[in-house]
């Protein structure tokens, strides 16, 4: 799911500042969940504008608004309303924007900051758990992702850094690595654990100054 959150008010009334007239676009999919283009956020959006002396010309949630035939047809329906619009503004992520923006010729403003691809904890607590590669390899992590969830996006194993299973980051947060490796035990995958590297000890390496070999 696309994680985003609502730009400050004064903000979204800076980008509308030459618009007397809104038409408002939410979108029913992501942005409903995270409370920032459902049903009553859009309403409360419309409130606030007509609150702070703009007219709403009409409102629409498409069920996805990246999905631009769908848009397209959503839009086309409510088209008498957008006409009387001087801009649009859309409750949606950054690509439910830009499908707005394909489609209508009239200026459009994103209401929302678009953040990541998360997962749902609880209602309202989100977690990026991908980081869209290109390339996943969560087939040979027990599922767990190290290019989004260790900090430094290690590749082979804990870091220096690891201390008694948390990350040199915080002590609140697990090392994704150890993670990694207690999931692959779980599921008793030993030849996927003998690819992952133990921390890099640096207390051998010698501090700076000179070496002097025992010699005979
Ligand atoms: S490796 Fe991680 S960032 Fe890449 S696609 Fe898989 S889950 Fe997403
Ligand atoms: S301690 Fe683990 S999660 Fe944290 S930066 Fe190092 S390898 Fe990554």
């Amino acid at each position: 799911m696309i994680i985003t959150k609502l730009k400050d008010i004064k903000d979204i009334l800076g980008y509308l500042e030459k618009s007397d007239s809104v038409f408002i676009v939410g979108c029913n999919s992501c942005a409903a969940q995270c409370q920032t283009g459902g049903e009553e956020d859009v309403e409360r959006m419309s409130n606030l504008l007509k609150d702070s002396g703009k007219k709403v010309s009409g409102t629409v949630i498409p069920d996805e608004t990246c999905h631009i035939p769908l848009v397209k047809k959503c839009l086309k329906d409510n088209d008498s309303d957008i006409q009387k619009a001087d801009a649009l503004l859309v409750m949606a992520c950054g690509a439910g924007t830009q499908a707005v923006s394909t489609i209508v010729n009239k200026k459009t403003f994103p209401a929302c900051d678009t953040l990541f691809l998360g997962d749902v904890q609880r209602i309202g607590n989100f977690t990026e758990y991908c980081s869209m590669c290109g390339e996943c390899i969560l087939g040979e992590t027990g599922g767990i992702c190290p290019v989004t969830r260790c900090p430094k996006g290690i590749m082979n194993g804990p870091c220096g850094g690891m201390h008694k299973g948390k990350c040199e980051e915080s002590d609140e947060k697990d090392c994704v690595w150890v993670k990694i490796w207690e999931r692959l035990q779980d599921l008793g995958c030993e030849e996927m654990m003998s690819k992952i590297r133990s921390p890099k000890d640096y207390s051998k390496k010698k501090k700076p100054g000179n070496l002097r070999l025992n010699r005979r």
